[in-house]
């Protein structure tokens, strides 16, 4: 970018450090720069650096999706060769009895900015699409590719000799077992059942502790009950996967508030038992973070859909349930040096934002006109983000002279509504219909107002980005963005503190790292039960959650027309 001369070096980010550094390792279906469709990937692309930034061992474990278009994104990524043989059988199934089959992975490795960048490869990932699937839709085995995931992850630390980048060990040996897995949404979800299932009871990973992290409950994994075989787990830990759906909210819902027209209304009338991942990971994890503190408040809110059908569940968990907003990466995201925005600029040089938008305005064909508003929308085409707001309000905005700049992919009917508004209004309105993160930066930069209409939002980091490029964020008051939104924000600091006065600032991997001090220690025993202990390989063990173990017997009969939730 030019202009650099207005702009004040950036300062050198205070991090603090760990009392005790722990080997930590992330689980993520996205970790950008590699993959992102979303927060998620925004995430797992700078919390491990800042953890490691602060004297933690760190391992991020993702899959390597070597489309051919994104060969040049993986190039100077060893592979360790180091494969693994990874098995979907139950365990002790009579060969060729039905089930998931046996699996060979490979592990590609980085190590950079401290972190440990490890990346599973396997033919499934090798797909042009986002990590989840395609124009065609999504893929139909998400299952089994996030469960070849999890595997591998769980035998990473045993098996890559990758570490020791850390707190003086010598390089070259696995970071072992005692780990602290932190796995993020559903795709993540079976480490921590594997970890419990597998593992323990062979008397490894005793001493490991599994944290979930929530980003978003609507994406379950919820899948038919015969899927089960296709796992690698033994049989008795069927009741810890299964989730009866009685249809009151969440993704099989009415009225829910997900607007995924893919889980729908279909089967609220009957009771579908199901499995479902997202479960499975909160009764068997040591702790559950969600990525807001209101997200953890509205989660557990029995008048609110935002448990998505899991309320009862979380609320159960409420005291090992902890709210943690999502940190940005205050290095990507930095008008004073983003290399994406035609100048930069800072709070004492907004000139420079203002030949953003001019620059904005010319690019996008639209009059360049200091005076006109320019109202931004950045996100995923999702029923959750509310495009159909913006849509709606067109008219008016129009009306009053401001340009509205759209940017966003996802389902195919608000892609042609985008489309759509362009052609209605070509002198206000541009639509740029697919993924592109630098016009994602030129829009915030140029913006005056970026929209956030949100349904419900987890986190939100848009928002945040908004306004470290001083662009008013305007959203609905709902999770992260309540938080979040500082200044003019009615709503912020309302209701939160129900859930056991779980307020939280913006350094996520300060708080993070107190978790782990405080909570993994003192935390519900399930991660240091002996593995000598018989109810170590008893889903019984898990006394609090009994409720939602074997549920198929109590309702009934077991119907094999669940959803697929896969996203
Ligand atoms: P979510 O994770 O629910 O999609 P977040 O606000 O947490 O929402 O994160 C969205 C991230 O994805 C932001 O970095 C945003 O800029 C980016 N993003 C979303 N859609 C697009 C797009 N079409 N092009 C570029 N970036 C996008």
């Amino acid at each position: 970018g030019g202009g650099a001369a207005a702009a004040a070096p950036p300062a050198p980010l205070a991090v603090g450090r760990a009392e005790r550094p722990r080997d930590l390792v992330f689980v993520t279906a996205e970790a950008a720069p590699w993959s992102k469709t979303g927060g998620l990937g925004d995430v797992m692309g700078a919390l491990p650096r800042s953890l490691a930034a602060r004297g933690h061992r760190v391992m991020v474990v993702s899959p390597r999706y070597l489309a051919p278009s994104a060969v040049k994104r993986y190039a100077g990524i060893a592979d360790t060769g180091v494969r693994a043989r990874l098995n979907l059988d139950p365990p002790g199934a009579a060969k060729g009895a039905g089930g998931g089959g046996v699996h060979e992975v490979g592990f590609h490795h980085l190590h950079q900015d401290g972190v440990d960048w490890v990346f599973v490869d396997h033919i499934s990932y090798h797909r042009e699409g986002t990590p989840y699937g395609n124009a065609a839709g999504t893929y139909g085995d998400n299952l089994f590719r996030f469960a070849l995931l999890c595997m591998a992850a769980c035998e990473a630390p045993l098996l890559l000799h990758v570490g020791g980048h850390r707190y003086g060990k010598p390089p070259g040996l696995p970071y072992g077992q005692n780990v602290t897995f932190i796995a993020n949404d559903w795709h993540a979800g079976l480490v921590p059942v594997y970890v419990a299932a597998k593992y323990r009871r062979h008397g490894v990973y005793r001493e490991a502790r599994c944290v979930l992290a929530l980003h978003n409950l609507a994406h379950q994994g919820a899948h038919p009950p015969r899927t089960f075989n296709s796992l690698g787990l033994p049989g008795e830990w069927y009741g810890a996967l299964e989730w009866v759906d009685t249809g009151d909210n969440g993704p099989g819902g009415g009225g829910s508030a997900t607007g995924s027209q893919d889980g729908g209304a279909r089967h609220h009338l009957q009771r579908v038992s199901t499995i479902n991942i997202m479960k499975a990971a909160m009764v068997t994890c040591d702790k559950l973070v969600t990525v807001s503190p209101a997200y953890a408040w509205e989660v557990c809110d029995e008048k609110g859909e935002q448990g998505m059908g899991l309320t009862s569940l979380l609320r159960q968990r409420m005291g090992d349930l902890l709210g943690i907003v999502n940190g940005i990466d205050v290095g990507e995201w930095d008008p004073r040096t983003d290399p994406y925005i035609p100048r930069n600029y800072h709070e004492g040089s907004l000139g420079g934002k203002g030949l953003c938008k001019a620059a904005l305005q010319q690019e996008l064909g639209l009059p360049v006109d200091p005076a006109a508003p320019l109202l931004g929308f950045i996100g995923r085409l999702d029923y959750q983000k509310g495009p159909d707001l913006v849509l709606g309000v067109l008219r008016p905005l129009v009306a009053a002279g401001c340009q509205v700049v759209l940017l966003g992919s996802g389902a195919a009917d608000y892609e042609e509504a985008f489309t759509a508004a362009q052609k209605a209004f070509p002198a206000n309105v541009r639509a740029h219909v697919g993924f592109s993160v630098p016009l994602s930066h030129k829009i915030l930069a140029a913006s005056d107002i970026l929209l956030m209409p949100s349904r419900f939002e987890p986190c939100g980091l848009n928002q945040m980005y908004a306004m470290r490029y001083g662009t008013v964020p305007v959203a609905h008051g709902t999770g992260g963005l309540r938080d979040t939104i500082d200044d003019v924000n009615p709503f912020r600091g309302e209701g939160f503190t129900a859930a056991g006065g779980m307020m939280g600032d913006n350094d996520a991997d300060k708080e993070l790292d107190e978790l782990f001090e405080k909570g993994l220690a003192w935390g519900r025993p399930t991660g240091g039960r002996s593995a000598d202990d018989p109810s170590t390989n008893n889903a019984d063990f898990y006394e609090p959650f009994q409720d939602y173990f074997g549920a198929g017997g109590r309702y009934g009969a077991v119907a094999d027309g669940a959803e697929e939730d896969d996203e």
